[in-house]
């Protein structure tokens, strides 16, 4: 089902959650940059397109400001996002570097999604820069962001960038191989569900726990997505992207994860 949801898309969103482009260190894992990329313009060789929702702003910053490690405050987290999201985006530069390929940084707020001239200006920057073979890399513009106006996951973000660019397929990757009916890191019992046509009805019959150090949404904002999505009319997987070649492993049925779709 993976493997044939892929081959159909042409247009592919994909996100990328904090704990995967972190490291164990907690820092920004390069090496998982540079084999993203790869595997990302190698697709795009095949004639997909793809519009990437990276998360990482605040654990870059962190990699450079560590002497903030310790400051809580909205004004400091805001700043350290903004630090942060210029060490996000070199690294992905680097990355895709390597292929020949240009990136492009998308900051958005929740307002810029509610209003007609900005979607319609946000869909055209969208098509053209795709079109011209370059890779956006969409974020959450955290310095005009305050809690009370903010999408505040990327799992929203995405699903909301995908309906946008009416894209054809949404993959989230995180550092758990999919939907399971129980968190995983707290059961070691817990089973992987590989198929979801009932999102209200599966969300009866999981529990949901915890989202990890950096994650901010969790599994909920996952489930939140996925629906998002589906409602127009866009399937979704929930896959690990902690495994090596994790995205063509995926395109090439040989990993696991978690289907949403009707
Ligand atoms: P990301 O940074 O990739 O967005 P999050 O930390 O926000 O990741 O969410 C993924 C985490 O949600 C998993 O690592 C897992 O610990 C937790 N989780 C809680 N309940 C579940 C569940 N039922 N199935 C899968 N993961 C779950």
């Amino acid at each position: 089902m993976v493997k044939q949801l892929i081959a159909d898309a042409k247009k592919i969103v994909i996100k990328i959650g904090s704990n995967t482009l972190a490291g164990k260190d907690g820092k920004i894992n390069f090496a998982f940059l540079d084999d993203f990329a790869q595997q990302a313009a190698s697709l795009m060789n095949e004639g997909k397109q793809i519009v990437i929702v990276s998360s990482g702003a605040q654990v870059a910053g962190l990699s450079t400001m560590d002497k903030w490690v310790k400051k809580k405050d909205i004004h400091y987290r805001q700043a350290l996002c903004a630090v942060g999201q210029v060490q996000l985006m070199k690294a992905w530069r680097r990355a895709f570097e390597k292929d020949e390929l240009f990136i492009a940084q998308i900051l958005l707020t929740r307002e810029d999604f509610s209003d007609k001239n900005r979607t319609l200006n946000m869909r055209n920057t969208l098509f053209t820069l795709v079109d011209e073979g370059i890779v956006p890399i969409i974020n959450e513009n955290d310095t005009v962001s305050v809690e009370e106006i903010k999408i505040g996951d990327n799992d929203t973000l995405a699903a909301r960038s995908a309906i946008l660019w009416s894209a054809d397929l949404l993959i989230l990757f995180s550092d758990i191989d999919g939907l399971y009916n129980k968190n995983p890191k707290e059961d070691p019992n817990a089973a992987l569900v590989e198929e979801v046509r009932d999102i209200a009805e599966i969300r009866k019959n999981i529990t949901i726990g915890a989202a990890n150090d950096f994650g901010t949404g969790g599994i909920a904002t996952k489930l939140e997505a996925a629906e998002l999505a589906l409602s127009f009319g866009i399937p979704t997987i929930l896959t690990n992207g902690g495994n090596p070649r994790c995205l063509e492993s995926l395109a090439a049925g040989s990993q696991k994860g978690t289907v949403f779709l009707t």
